[in-house]
């Protein structure tokens, strides 16, 4: 597979789906996750700390991922069959190892004791999807002839460019088969195909504008693992990919809309992001504890 384009560092903002997604559901949040060190009252390692909370769901896909991401990767190594009791014996370890080192939101917040063992029990039933669904056939019986043209979490944070602005669009699992490529994201959480679609659509532009490959060639795919498998294709077409780069400029200009200076990155000041009045996004923001009458 050929080389995953590079850029030179600007400090321009880049759009992202999640990052547009904190801009849409409560100015300030975005202001907490984005500029804490332009925060003048709150110290930036309480704001870090707050960022860096982790939530049991969050903690489970991260993990998953992470787990399936290493398993790609052994692929490439040795096409053996996975030992299934040793991949289950590391995913508990990893569970172990990932839990422990974090500090959960329902903890922190709400005094709740985390138990690792119901986190893995989730876990072990995800990856039990995974195991008995037609993907994993398929990454067995051509792990041995395709494995090395798989590109599987690629460094970096997905950088691209969309119309000449920067853009990140982190795949998860990339790879070519017969004349196509397929792009798959894995998802342990609950179905939004909008949400999921938009997603999926900048991978397929992260895919074009890196390998040069035609978007009617690009094969985009979501993976739901819980609470059970689904596979949904994502459809892609140049009138999609058009309207896509469209959304993400008008996206990234009301982003700009709240910096004082657009090619530094400056935000305006703090007051200048206001308050959600949605009380379920301040129920779960890891902010809530700083924000003012929150
Ligand atoms: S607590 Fe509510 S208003 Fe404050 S940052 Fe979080 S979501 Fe926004």
């Amino acid at each position: 597979m050929e080389n995953i384009k590079t850029f030179e560092y600007t400090s321009i903002l880049g759009w992202s789906a999640s990052r547009y997604e904190t801009f849409s559901n409560c100015k300030r949040q975005y202001f907490y996750h984005y500029y804490a060190k332009f925060d003048k009252e709150i110290p930036f390692e309480k704001i870090q700390f707050l960022k860096s909370l982790t939530s049991k769901n969050l903690e489970t896909g991260n993990i998953v991922h992470d787990i399936i991401r290493d398993m790609l990767k052994r692929y490439q190594k040795s096409t053996k069959e996975i030992n299934k009791e040793k991949f289950f014996k590391y995913s508990f370890d990893m569970t172990e190892k990932y839990c422990g080192s974090k500090t959960f939101f329902e903890h922190y917040y709400n005094g709740e004791i985390i138990s690792t063992s119901k986190i893995y029990e989730k876990i072990k039933s995800i990856l039990e999807n995974f195991l008995n669904n037609p993907i994993f056939t398929w990454i067995e019986k051509n792990a041995a002839l395709q494995s090395s043209k798989w590109i599987i979490e690629p460094g970096g944070f997905g950088e691209t460019r969309i119309n000449d602005y920067k853009a990140f669009c982190k795949v998860d699992f990339l790879f070519p088969h017969d004349d196509k490529m397929y792009i798959i994201d894995w998802k342990t959480g609950k179905p939004d195909d909008k949400k999921h679609s938009k997603q999926l659509t900048g991978y397929a532009l992260w895919a074009n504008h890196h390998f040069g490959k035609k978007v009617s060639d690009i094969i985009p795919m979501i993976i739901y693992l819980y609470p059970q498998y689904n596979e949904n294709k994502v459809k892609v077409d140049d009138y999609l990919i058009a309207k896509f780069a469209d959304t993400v400029i008008n996206e990234t200009q009301d982003m700009y809309g709240y910096l004082i200076d657009i090619e530094k990155n400056i935000p305006k000041d703090k007051k200048e992001f206001p308050l959600s009045d949605n009380a379920f996004f301040c129920s779960y923001c890891h902010y809530k504890e700083i924000c003012p009458e929150r």
